[in-house]
Order: structure tokens, then C-alpha cells, then sequence
């Protein structure tokens, strides 16, 4: 179901809501601000789901949507005609005509059958300056029904004059125990992966999820453990190939600027090494394997921190965030990478 009570965390913005909805204070217009994956469409709707509910309850320590009423039911199927999500046929942005027809021409209509009109405007940041003064002039003098429900990832990207007149919900990264609960328990996940995604996604429910679900991460995980368990054997050239084969773009995925290497694979690829790299220094300090993120390669972390220095590991984590850097002021990903894996020859 989609209710409060299924929301992961985010509780300043539960208790904004609940207040609306309890007081009857709802504003005309809200920006919810977070991370793509982070679950912002989703609150959205439990919130406008509850606005519109004819028949709403106290469920615990929330003021939730009945779920049965005519109105919930439309609004759990897609369907509900007060509830509008505007859509765009540019992928890349959201024009003039697009808020113009579907929501600064439409605004004037009555609510059909509910007590508010309610527009949701996924990737709001696509906004062209043009659309967003469009929807300026709605938020100037908006009809006492209406509320508007942007959804952004970035909100560096619009007119102060809009944020302005919005109530500005931000997302915050989701604790990692909680995600850890929500895999386990929703998705069946079982416990030491929930945990290693939870790790990883850095808050992100969205990003855990797909951790979880995908064998992408699983794969990659691999073959960058092994190919470090490797380096030692291994010459320049090959681990160039190496590195190419694992983080070469995925399948259907559009080919980066960063030719052959795909962005995220890349991300992830320096998550998985920096984790890796800690959990060797956790084991070296403290011989114990439960609180490792990578329990499934004990044998080797055991093995390779006997012959290793807690400097040659300091100083490959260095190494790694010179190239972290070097590569996010646009060094050729190659060179830097390069470096980066003789740093960690040279040291382990
Ligand atoms: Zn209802």
C-alpha cells in the first residue's frame, strides 16, 4: 500500500504533511527536493492521496487515506481525475505549452469530484525559465483549490521567485538500518547483502532497491575484488584491458562521454574498492569479520592483510582520492585510473 506508515525515514517531512492534513493548513504550492531514487514521487502521492480521501483515519500515530473510498481507490489506480501529474514530450525539458495547456489553462476548472485540484510535476527542474514563469503567474494568484506538488533533484535550478512561493520538503538520506529492515523484510533480501546495499546507496532507498534486484552489482563486486586479488601478477596493459572489460557501458545504455567507461559502473567500481579497503583495515585491526561489509570474501581480506602495512593501505585510500579527484576535473579517466591501480600494486 501506499500510506505514511510505509514511508522509510523522512520524518520532518511526514510531520509537515500531517500537520497539513490535521489542520487543515495546506499550502497552494510544495517543492520536494531529493536524489533521483530517493522516493520523492512516492510521498507525493501518499500525500495527495490523503488530501483527497473522503474518508480519512487515525492509524497509529498517523492521519492516513482510508484506501476504500471512491476517491482512494481512483487514486491508487492512476485514475483519480484530481489528481493530474503533468507530463512532457521533450525528454530533456518541460516547455512553455506543456505547463501552459496542462496546468496554467486548466487551473481554472473546478475540481471534479474532490476537494482539491492536485498537480504533480515529476522532474521539475526540466522547467525552461519560460515554463516556469508560465507557472509563476499560477502560483501569483493560484484558486483556493489547487495545490502543486513539484518533484526536483535539483532545486539550484529554479527562479527564486518560485521557491519562494513553495514550501521546500527535502529528502534526507534514509539511515542505513532502515534500509537494511525495509530489503529484509519487503524484499526478502537477505541479511548480508540488505547490508552491503544499504552500505552502498548512501540513503538512497531507490538505489538500495536496485542494488538489491540487479546482478550488475553483484557481477561488478566480483570482478573488481578479483581483479585486485590479481594486480600483483598482473602488467600495465592488462589491467587497463581489465578495467575496460568490467567497466565497459551495459548493455542498451547509451555510450558516455568518457569513452568505453561507463559513469555509474565507474562510481560503484570506486565504492566497492574503498569498501574493500576498509574492511581490510577493519580486519586488521580487530581480527573480527562481523562488522565487514564484503562477508563473502573473508578468506581473501584475511589473507591479504597479513602481508599488508596499515600505511599501504592508508596510502592506497589516498591514492584513490587523488584519482577521485583528478577524474572529477576531467584528467583523462584512463591515466588516473592507471595511477591509481600501481598505487595499490605497489602497496598490497
Ligand atoms: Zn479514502
Amino acid at each position: 500500500m501506499a500510506d505514511f506508515s510505509d514511508i522509510i525515514d523522512q520524518q520532518q517531512m511526514r510531520e509537515h504533511m500531517q500537520h497539513a492534513l490535521v489542520t487543515d493548513k495546506v499550502s497552494h504550492a510544495y517543492i520536494i527536493s531529493g536524489e533521483n531514487g530517493s522516493g520523492k514521487e512516492f510521498i507525493a502521492r501518499v500525500f495527495a492521496k490523503a488530501l483527497q480521501c473522503e474518508n480519512r483515519k487515525d492509524e497509529g500515530e498517523y492521519r492516513e487515506s482510508c484506501n476504500e473510498c471512491p476517491s482512494c481507490v481512483k487514486a491508487l489506480s492512476g485514475n483519480h481525475p484530481d489528481i493530474i501529474t503533468i507530463t512532457h514530450e521533450k525528454p530533456a525539458s518541460i516547455g512553455v505549452d506543456d505547463i501552459r495547456q496542462q496546468l496554467r489553462d486548466d487551473v481554472i476548472i473546478k475540481p471534479y469530484e474532490s476537494r482539491y485540484k492536485i498537480y504533480i510535476i515529476p522532474e521539475g527542474e526540466k522547467m525552461t525559465p519560460a515554463a516556469q514563469n508560465a507557472l509563476l503567474k499560477t502560483l501569483e494568484e493560484p484558486p483556493s483549490y489547487i495545490v502543486i506538488i513539484i518533484l526536483t533533484n535539483n532545486l539550484n535550478a529554479f527562479l527564486p521567485t518560485i521557491i519562494s512561493r513553495c514550501i521546500v520538503l527535502p529528502m534526507k538520506p534514509v539511515r542505513d538500518d532502515s534500509i537494511v529492515e525495509y530489503l529484509m523484510k519487503e524484499c526478502q533480501v537477505v541479511d548480508y547483502k540488505a547490508a552491503l546495499c544499504a552500505s552502498f546507496a548512501r540513503g538512497n532507498v531507490g538505489k538500495a532497491l536496485e542494488l538489491a534486484s540487479n546482478e550488475r552489482f553483484e557481477k561488478l563486486k566480483n570482478e573488481t575484488i578479483d581483479l585486485v586479488s590479481r594486480l600483483k601478477n598482473l602488467e600495465i596493459s592488462e589491467m587497463m584491458d581489465r578495467i575496460h572489460t568490467i567497466l565497459e557501458p551495459l548493455e542498451g545504455e547509451e555510450k558516455s562521454s568518457k569513452k568505453g567507461i561507463d559513469p555509474a559502473q565507474y562510481e560503484d567500481f570506486m565504492d566497492i574498492l574503498i569498501f574493500l579497503f576498509r574492511d581490510m583495515l577493519v580486519y586488521k585491526a580487530t581480527g573480527d569479520v562481523s562488522h565487514l561489509i564484503f562477508t563473502d570474501k573473508v578468506s581473501y581480506i584475511s589473507s591479504v592483510t597479513k602481508d599488508c602495512t596499515y600505511e599501504g593501505i592508508g596510502s592506497i585510500i589516498k591514492d584513490m582520492e587523488t584519482a577521485k579527484k583528478r577524474i572529477s576535473s576531467n584528467v583523462n579517466i584512463d591515466l588516473a585510473l592507471e595511477l591509481m591501480l600501481m598505487g595499490i600494486k605497489e602497496h598490497l
